[in-house]
C-alpha cells in the first residue's frame, strides 16, 4: 500500500501544481522550501518512477493480438479478412454490486447473448481475477445493446474490447489452401499457417489505467503497447479459374459417383505460377470443425447419438465416444488435408510424357522408331509376361503412336532402351525426388526407388524400371508431376512453384515479391517442342480426344491408376482406380497446365472406368471455361 500513498500524492495535476506555486508567491518562497523541494523530487525528478510504479499496480493488461492481413487473389479479391469485433469482459471488482444486481445483469447479458446466466453470474462473483472474459467476438448488433443498457443503468464493470474476427468470404473456395486460424487466431493450415509470420503482424497489449479508488488516473495510456497489422498476401491464384475447376470436379463426382473425392491444379507452365488449387471434398473455414460432407456428418451424429443413449461412465460411453471422437478427428484432419502438395498417388501413364521425354531428349529413342505390341510379352529381366492394357494388343506403333496408344510394352522397351542409369538421371532432373519447394506448409516428397533398384538391372532384374516407365509401383504428388510436365512443354525448365505474388505491409508497401525461379533446365529447346506436337496428337487422335475444346489445340496425356496400396477387409487390394488427365494449351505456345484426378469413380456406372473416359472430359470442360477467361486466342 506504500504504492498507493505515494500515489495519491502524485495525483495532483497541474492546476493543484500552479495554485501551490501562486500560494508561494504569496506567503513567501522561504516557509515553503521543504515543501517544495518535497514536490519537485515527487512531482518532476521521481514522476517516472511512481508513474511506473503506479502502472503495475493499477492497470490491467490484456494481449490484443493485431489485425491479421487480407488474403487476396490476384484481382485482388478477398480469400481471408479480418472484421472487427469486440469481446465482452466483466471487472467483478468494479462491479460491486449487490447480489441481486448480479442476477439481473447475468440474466440480461444471458439473453443477448444467449449464453448461460449461471456462469455468468460466478464469473462476475469472482474476485480473483478483474478480467472475465464473458464471450469472444460479439457481434455489432448486440454489442450496441449491451452499449446502451451500460449507459442507460450506468454500470460500472462491464466492458467491451475490440478483438478481430477471420472471415472467408469464399467460403468452400480453395479452402485447404488458404487453410484457417485457430481460437487464439493463429494461422493453423494452408497459407494462414505457411504465412502466419507475416499475415499475424505484432501482438500488442490494450492497457487501461484505473486507480485503486476506481477513478480516472490523471494521465491516460491507452494503446500502452502498440499493436502493429498484419501483412497481406496477393496470390497468383485466379479466384474465377479456382471456380471453374472446383465445379466441374464437382460435377464429375456426381456423374461417375466418385467416392473418394478429387483433385485438381492449374499452372503457369513458363512461371511456376499457380492458378488453382483444389481438393473436393472441401469444407467452409469458417467452420473448420464441422464436417462438410453430409453423409459422414450424419454418420458422426450417429454415433454420438448412440455412446449418448448409455449411462456415463459405464464402458459402452466410455468406448462409444473414444470411437466417436477418433473418427471425428480423422474427418477433420481429411477435410483439410491438401491433397494436391501432401498425398503421393500413383500417376500410372500421365507418367509415360516423362519417360518419352527422356528417352528423345537423350537420343535413345528416334520418332520413326518401332514398337511391336501382341497384348503380352515376355520382357528381359522380368519373371512374368508383361500385359499392355488392351489385351489385342496395339500391333506395330511409331513412337507417336505408342503415345497416343499409351502402350505398356511400347513403354517397357522405350525404358530398356533408355536404361536404368539415364532413365533415374532424367527422373531426378525432373524434380521427382525431391519437395518442389512450393511456398506452403505440409508439402511432401512422394516415394520413388532406391537409384541402384532401377540402374542395377543384372541384380535387381528390369520389373521396376519397367514398370516405373508406364507410371506404376511408386507414388508422387500431384504438384511434383504437374511441375515435371511443366518442364517437358516450355522448352524444358524446371520451374519451382509458387502461391504467392507479394507480401504488402499495412501502409501498401512490399515487404516480399517472388519472382519465377528456374531449377534446372532438364531437357533440350527441341526436344519439348517435339513432345509438344505428339501430346497435342494425344488429345487429337490418340486416347484424350475427350479433352478436345473447339477452337482451342490441347495437348496432355491420360492416366489410370490402381490404388495398390488399398486393401479390403480380407487383406486384398480393392482395385480401386484414380483417373487422371494432364492437359496443356495452346499447344503452339503452352501458357497453362492442369491436372484434374477422381479418386475411386464408382463400378455400377456402367461407364468404362479410365483417364480418358471421365477425367479427360472434366479437364476439357474446365479448359472451355477457364481458356477464353484467360485471354487465349482461339486458333479456329
Ligand atoms: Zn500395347
Amino acid at each position: 500500500m506504500a504504492n498507493s500513498k505515494q500515489y495519491q500524492r502524485v495525483r495532483f495535476d497541474t492546476g493543484h501544481h500552479r495554485r501551490i506555486l501562486v500560494l508561494m508567491a504569496i506567503f513567501g518562497l522561504v516557509a515553503f522550501v521543504p515543501v517544495a523541494i518535497r514536490l519537485w523530487d515527487l512531482m518532476i525528478r521521481r514522476f517516472d518512477y511512481y508513474t511506473i510504479q503506479a502502472l503495475r499496480n493499477q492497470t490491467r493488461s490484456t494481449a490484443v493480438s493485431a489485425p491479421r492481413g487480407t488474403i487476396y487473389d490476384r484481382n485482388m479479391d478477398i480469400l481471408a479478412v479480418s472484421v472487427a469485433k469486440e469481446n465482452l469482459y466483466l471487472d467483478p471488482r468494479e462491479l460491486k454490486q449487490s447480489r441481486e444486481d448480479i442476477e439481473k445483469i447475468s440474466e440480461f447479458l444471458a439473453s443477448v447473448l444467449d449464453a448461460d446466466q449461471n456462469k455468468i453470474a460466478e464469473k462476475a462473483k469472482n474476485m480473483r481475477y478483474r478480467y472475465q472474459l464473458i464471450a469472444s467476438n460479439v457481434e455489432k448488433e448486440e454489442s450496441d445493446i449491451i452499449r446502451q443498457y451500460i449507459n442507460e443503468q450506468d454500470i460500472q464493470g462491464i466492458h467491451l474490447e475490440p478483438s478481430t474476427k477471420r472471415y472467408y468470404p469464399m467460403e468452400t473456395l480453395a479452402a485447404q489452401l488458404v487453410g484457417f486460424t485457430n481460437a487464439s487466431n493463429q494461422g493453423s493450415e494452408g497459407l494462414e499457417a505457411a504465412y502466419d509470420k507475416y499475415l499475424s503482424g505484432t501482438s500488442g497489449k490494450v492497457v487501461s489505467t484505473k486507480g485503486n479508488n476506481e477513478m480516472d488516473m490523471p494521465f491516460s495510456l491507452e494503446d500502452f503497447v502498440k499493436t502493429e497489422e498484419g501483412c497481406s498476401l496477393i496470390l497468383t491464384l485466379d479466384a474465377t479459374v479456382q471456380a471453374c475447376l472446383e465445379n466441374r470436379l464437382q460435377e464429375a463426382i456426381e456423374k461417375y459417383q466418385v467416392e473418394n473425392g478429387a483433385f485438381g491444379l492449374v499452372m503457369e507452365v513458363d512461371t511456376g505460377k499457380v492458378l488453382a488449387m483444389a481438393t473436393l471434398g472441401s469444407y467452409d473455414p469458417n467452420a473448420y470443425l464441422e464436417i462438410y460432407d453430409s453423409t459422414q456428418a450424419e454418420l458422426l451424429e450417429q454415433m454420438r447419438q448412440d455412446f449418448m443413449s448409455y449411462p456415463q461412465q459405464s464402458s459402452q460411453y466410455l468406448q462409444g465416444k473414444e470411437a466417436y471422437q477418433k473418427m471425428l478427428n480423422d474427418a477433420r484432419l481429411k477435410q483439410w488435408r491438401n491433397r494436391c502438395i501432401s498425398d503421393g498417388y500413383e500417376p500410372g501413364s500421365t507418367f509415360k510424357v516423362l519417360t518419352l521425354a527422356a528417352a528423345l531428349d537423350s537420343g535413345a529413342i528416334g520418332l520413326d522408331d518401332r514398337f511391336y505390341c501382341a497384348g503380352a510379352e515376355q520382357i528381359p529381366g522380368r519373371s512374368q509376361r508383361l500385359h499392355c492394357w488392351r489385351s489385342t494388343g496395339h500391333g506395330s506403333q511409331v513412337t507417336a503412336q505408342a503415345l497416343q496408344n499409351s502402350c505398356n510394352l511400347a513403354f517397357a522397351h522405350i525404358a530398356l532402351s533408355l536404361g536404368g542409369e539415364r532413365f533415374y538421371d532424367y527422373i531426378q532432373r525432373f524434380g521427382v525426388l525431391e519437395k518442389t519447394g512450393i511456398d506452403l506448409a505440409g508439402e511432401s516428397g512422394g516415394v520413388f526407388f532406391d537409384r541402384q533398384i532401377i540402374v542395377d538391372t543384372e541384380k535387381w532384374g528390369t520389373a521396376s524400371l519397367t514398370s516405373a516407365s508406364f507410371g506404376q509401383t511408386f507414388k508422387l504428388t500431384p504438384l511434383q508431376l504437374l511441375r515435371a510436365i511443366s518442364a517437358v512443354v516450355n522448352g524444358g525448365n524446371l520451374m519451382e512453384p509458387y502461391i504467392v505474388e507479394e507480401v504488402l505491409d499495412a501502409d501498401g508497401n512490399t515487404v516480399l515479391r517472388q519472382e519465377p525461379t528456374v531449377v534446372r533446365q532438364v531437357i533440350s529447346q527441341e526436344t519439348s517442342r517435339t513432345m509438344c506436337s505428339l501430346l497435342q496428337s494425344v488429345v487429337d487422335e490418340g486416347t484424350a480426344k475427350n479433352a478436345a475444346v473447339p477452337g482451342f489445340s490441347i495437348g496432355g496425356k491420360t492416366g489410370t491408376s490402381e490404388k495398390i496400396d488399398v486393401l479390403d477387409e480380407k487383406g486384398n487390394p480393392t482395385l480401386d482406380k484414380i483417373v487422371s488427365f494432364v492437359g496443356i494449351a495452346p499447344m503452339d505456345d503452352p501458357q497453362y497446365i492442369i491436372i484434374v484426378a477422381l479418386d475411386t469413380p464408382s463400378r455400377d456406372t456402367g461407364l468404362y472406368i479410365s483417364g480418358g473416359q471421365m477425367a479427360a472430359p472434366t479437364a476439357g470442360a474446365v479448359l472451355s471455361d477457364i481458356l477464353p477467361y484467360l485471354g487465349v486466342k482461339r486458333t479456329g
